[in-house]
């Protein structure tokens, strides 16, 4: 693993913000100033591959990436796009009782959960 693929990598499991490529190349550049934007994009699809990290697939946001691999789920705010791990199990068995039913082969599902994050709620409530 080349240097600036283990600082990108680093970088993503310090943080738990789930940047974008763009955030995690404003991260990375503190540490190696030199880097391009095409380095870290290659970079994060590379280690997304790998499986080292994952990447976030969100409707109608950019992708974001998380140093955190085992499957979890997210919620995101619809007003400042801040994205957090949502506190819960992942439902496996719903997997197999879809499979079940339909004698499809699930491969995997999305789940995605929405609203206001504590901060822009506060600011809606003052606004009030
Ligand atoms: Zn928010
Ligand atoms: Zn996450």
């Amino acid at each position: 693993m080349t240097r600036q693929r283990r600082v990108i990598l680093e970088t993503l499991r310090e943080s738990n913000a789930h940047p974008s490529a763009d955030e995690v190349y404003e991260l990375v550049r503190r540490k190696l100033s030199r880097i391009s934007l095409g380095t870290v994009y290659r970079n994060l699809d590379i280690l997304a591959e790998l499986g080292e990290i994952q990447k976030i697939a969100l409707s109608g946001s950019l992708n974001r990436f998380d140093g955190e691999t085992r499957k979890h789920y997210h919620i995101r705010c619809i007003n400042c796009d801040r994205l957090d791990d949502a506190p819960m199990g992942t439902l496996e068995d719903i997997e197999e009782g879809i499979g079940g039913a339909t004698r499809y082969k699930i491969i995997g599902h999305r789940l995605e959960f929405m609203g206001l994050c504590p901060e822009c709620l506060d600011i809606a409530t003052d606004r009030w």
